[in-house]
């Protein structure tokens, strides 16, 4: 007996050491740093990190021997750049990115094949400053593969929360028109048409590891059928899609161009538009009744459009049509939605433009004629509060996750400054941001 109890508190002694002797201790000098973008911005700060958190902000610069315990801390000098925390992307497709075979692509590609390609686009998309990102549609197997990864060390990526399958009516936006149906079997758990058939999805989804579910209530621009952008699921639909997820806790996020479908999804209760072209005023009041997030997405528009006049062959006819419609819309669309008081969160519909370019979308939000420090909080707080991580990143404070960047400007002047961000820490670990951009991204803008 008493040797078991000598081993057991050799054991409790020894574990206690060698968790001691791991912790990882981090400051930053902070020459300007913007801890929560509601707030003002502050002058010589410290930041202290312990292993992946944050543990204290201070004012000045102090030293290792200032925090007990922290006597090995490596000092990070960002004395001359902008500290703020890592931004937030509530609208992403990592896993793939537009490229002429697309519609091969999506009956060729194995899942294996797409968890590998989005380690790859993750780490495009955490060296552009983004430590966070929501996935809003992909195939299943391989985001939920990734997600899984990143949370357990296996690979680096930016923080994951995942939708798996795209929800969507028989030959809607999200299903595989035009493909002969034994090679794009029907169907797939993501299609559902009928209240039983579209519970039915939301509960595949969210058995399989969903944090999120996301439906299209309407057409989408780059579906390859002449289908329109307006309301392609019924009322009816979307409220049993929506009453199925919060019944088990998950948000909903759903795709919305055309107003009939944008109001019918507001009405049934979404968390999230994504997109949103067509709200008018009266939409916008229904946002504000109901609470819900706008995620405009400008830089989606702004790509297709792009593609659509640059290179005239790259859509099929009733794809490219619709990219000269919607791509104009969206930012007069963000403009009425801000004024009338819509909350908004940052997302950029990434995998329509390529991972990486996220940051775009900012200097569009601007653009568009929202203030610099509502564009930092779309990107930081209310993406965070959208994705129900409030108690983790969106801000620089104690007991949340270091997820921190630096630019060499101050962005609530020079929002562009974000396009190059000059250090990147995602949940503790700084990231090398020196690997070159790949050359051919598109549509990196001129200039940058
Ligand atoms: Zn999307």
């Amino acid at each position: 007996m008493i040797k078991r109890s000598l081993l057991a508190t050799v054991m409790i002694i020894a574990t206690t050491l060698a968790t001691h002797a791991a912790d990882n201790w981090k400051i930053i000098h902070a020459g300007t740093l913007l801890a929560d973008a509601r707030e003002n911005a502050k002058s010589q700060q410290s930041i202290v990190i312990k292993n992946k958190q944050i543990v204290e902000v201070r004012d000045g610069y102090i030293n290792a021997s200032d925090v007990d315990g922290a006597d090995d801390a490596v000092i990070i000098d960002l004395k001359n750049h902008f500290v703020m925390p890592g931004l937030i992307d509530t609208h992403t497709h990592i896993l793939g990115q537009q490229e002429p075979n697309g519609r091969e692509v999506r009956v060729t590609r194995s899942s294996q094949l797409s968890t590998l390609m989005g380690v790859q686009f993750g780490m495009r998309t955490l060296r552009a400053g983004f430590t966070t990102i929501r996935n809003v549609g992909a195939d299943r197997n391989a985001i939920f593969a990734l997600r899984d990864a990143i949370n357990q060390d296996i690979v680096m990526g930016p923080r994951i929360k995942a939708a798996g399958q795209t929800i969507s009516p028989t030959g809607g936006h999200g299903d595989g028109g035009g493909f002969r149906d034994d090679i794009f079997p029907h169907p797939h758990s993501g299609v559902c048409d009928g209240i039983t058939e579209c519970r039915k999805a939301v509960r595949t989804q969210i058995k399989y590891g969903a944090d999120h579910i996301k439906y299209v209530a309407t057409g989408g621009v780059l579906s390859k059928t002449a289908t329109g952008t307006d309301q392609q699921f019924t009322d009816e639909e979307q409220i049993a899609l929506v009453q199925a997820a919060h019944a088990m806790g998950r948000k909903v996020a759903a795709h919305a161009h055309g107003k009939a479908g944008l109001e019918a999804a507001l009405r049934a209760g979404v968390d999230s538009i994504e997109h949103g072209s067509y709200l008018d005023e009266g939409t916008a009041e229904l946002f504000l009744e109901t609470g819900a997030y706008l995620v405009p997405t400008l830089i989606a528009g702004h790509t297709v459009e792009r593609i659509a006049k640059e290179r005239p062959n790259f859509f099929i006819p009733a794809v490219r049509q619709k990219a000269l419609e919607v791509g104009p819309i969206m930012k007069n669309a963000l403009k009425m939605a801000y004024d009338k008081g819509v909350k908004i969160a940052f997302g950029t519909d990434a995998g329509v433009n390529d991972h990486g370019t996220n940051a775009y979308e900012l200097v569009l939000m601007k653009e568009a004629g929202m203030p610099e420090n509502a564009v930092l909080q779309a990107a930081t707080v209310n993406a965070a509060d959208l994705m129900d991580l409030t108690e983790v990143t969106g801000t620089i404070e104690a007991g949340k996750d270091a997820d921190i960047i630096a630019a060499r400007n101050n962005p609530l002047e020079d929002i562009a400054t974000l396009l190059n961000p000059t250090f990147v820490m995602a949940r503790g670990t700084q990231i090398d941001i020196s690997v070159p951009r790949p050359d051919d991204i598109f549509p990196w803008p001129e200039g940058y």
